[in-house]
């Protein structure tokens, strides 16, 4: 009888634990991809990036003589169906640790273990399971520097080969078109406009991880800052849907670190960031919806999204240019640079005074990386509601940011067309890609800042102090 493997965030061939377990049982494996209620919740880009990243899976899988089986409904259901059609026998997939998902797969557990199902779960989407990460005294960490002291030389097993051979059933069961999903229908910008900017698939994910080693390691350590130089890996697009292993970006960084390559370290360490931000999700599961220090709840938020100040900052146009350069970057790119994130993040949760839970979920709808663990230690970080979080009297100043990290000028002229005579065509192109419902052009005036830097700054700041807790 055949092993069905549930593929979720592990869109890949190697180091993928419940598919080569589900090989070596000798058995038949079906893959199957359910189109369920987890996914069907994703905002928009993200819900049109997996199903890129479904799509270029299916076709590795086909390439092996295998294939992958599209179906769409509540998984625990369409599990049961697929069960029923093929008389398999057992289910493995891969682990996943955001609330979420980690109440749907504990519920699909249960019941097909009720049902005399083997249901097994496997490591592979962490460097480390969470339960096995401690402080001295016991219990997780919430401050990042000692839990990175505590993994940086732990051993990570060396990532496993792709199968060579994945035995299929003597019949497959049937499959849903992808096409058919219209997993990008939600995106107000088009398709069209996000697909040039993505890298879709293991192959791709491996070549952007042995580029960055080869290239980009050496100069990280400064690069990583400047939103204009492509400095980084890239990968949270790829990590994010599993098309690499963590194991497999830890492995190259170790190497990299072995040869003395600069750089190299830093790249391990901002892998343990994302470790740290699936601890925290998973030991506190509130993160990803309310604020981590409770205290936070009596801070007066703007909680409208309908405010003019919220519109101004999802369009780029709060009339500070290092902020809607980086806003406008993330809607026709689907990615934004970190240092980006955390001004835009600053800006909106302080000078606008707004809840972090707004731009968390404007992020979730915009970004081809969206990380439910990521993105929400991001924005509490950001707000100071978060573990290990900047204080908020710590208020970015976006005029500083830019002397340090954009003083050439060189991000804002490609991402904002108003200022400038002869604007970029990545300037250009954010017009092509805004709604008609956005009253906008290349031919406006810029806007005059919906607030200064230094009164949003003085704003903030009077509001901590009057809050009462
Ligand atoms: P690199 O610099 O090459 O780093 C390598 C890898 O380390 C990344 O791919 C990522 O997996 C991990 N990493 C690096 N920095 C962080 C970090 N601060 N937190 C967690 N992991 C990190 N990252 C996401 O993957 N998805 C999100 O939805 C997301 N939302 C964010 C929201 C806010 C407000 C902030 C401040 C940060 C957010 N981040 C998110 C973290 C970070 O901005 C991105 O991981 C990073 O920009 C990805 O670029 P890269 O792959 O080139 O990173």
């Amino acid at each position: 009888t055949p092993v069905i493997y549930w593929v979720r965030r592990d869109l890949r061939l190697s180091d993928n634990g419940a598919l080569t377990a589900a090989v070596d049982t000798g058995r038949p494996v079906i893959p199957l991809f359910i189109c369920d209620e987890v996914v069907e919740g994703h905002g928009a880009a993200p819900k049109f990036r997996l199903g890129e990243g479904v799509r270029v899976f299916g076709g590795a899988l086909a390439e092996t003589g295998s294939r992958l089986i599209l179906r769409r409904g509540a998984a625990l259901d369409v599990l049961r169906e697929v069960i029923a059609q093929t008389g398999a026998e057992a289910v493995y997939w891969n682990r996943l640790y955001d609330p979420e998902a980690k109440a749907r797969d504990t519920k699909v557990k249960a019941a097909l273990k009720d049902d005399g199902v083997e249901a097994k779960s496997f490591a592979g989407h962490l460097l480390f399971e969470p339960w096995t990460v401690e402080t001295k005294t016991g219990g997780f960490y919430k401050v990042f520097t000692p839990m990175w002291k505590m993994v940086r030389d732990r051993d990570v097993a060396a990532p496993v080969p792709a199968p060579d051979d994945i035995p299929a059933p003597a019949d497959w069961p049937e499959s849903d078109d992808l096409d058919d999903w219209g997993l990008g229908d939600a995106m107000r910008r088009g398709a069209a406009v996000l697909a040039p900017h993505m890298c879709v698939g293991e192959e791709a994910a491996r070549g952007r991880l042995g580029a960055f080693m080869a290239h980009k390691v050496e100069g990280y350590d400064t690069n990583r800052d400047l939103p204009s130089v492509d400095g980084t890996s890239r990968l949270s697009e790829n990590l994010t849907y599993g098309e690499i292993s963590p194991a497999t970006c830890w492995h190259a960084g170790r190497r990299g670190m072995a040869e003395g390559k600069k750089g190299a370290e830093t790249f391990c360490k901002e892998l343990v960031w994302r470790e740290f931000a699936y601890h925290l999700a998973h030991h506190t599961p509130r993160i990803t919806t309310d604020n981590w220090k409770e205290d936070w709840d009596a801070f007066p938020w703007n909680e409208d999204e309908r405010k003019a100040e919220v519109k101004a900052w999802k369009q780029g146009r709060t009339g500070l240019p290092f902020v809607d350069a980086a806003m406008r970057e993330m809607y026709v790119t689907g990615t934004m640079h970190n240092r980006g994130r955390m001004i835009v993040a600053s800006y909106l949760t302080k000078h606008l005074l707004c809840h972090w839970k707004i731009g968390m979920k404007w992020f979730e709808d915009c970004l081809i990386d969206w990380d439910p663990a990521s993105n929400a230690m991001g924005w509490q970080w950001s707000a100071g509601s978060g573990p290990d979080a900047t204080p908020y009297f710590r208020v970015f100043n976006p005029d500083t940011q830019v002397e340090k990290f954009d003083r050439d000028g060189q991000y804002r002229k490609t991402w904002i067309a108003e200022r400038y005579g002869s604007p970029s065509d990545t300037a250009l192109s954010y017009f092509n890609a805004i709604p008609e419902s956005w009253p906008m052009s290349p031919d406006d005036d810029y806007p005059k800042p919906i607030v200064e830097a230094s009164e949003g700054r003085k704003r903030a700041l009077e509001a901590y102090e009057n809050r009462d807790f």
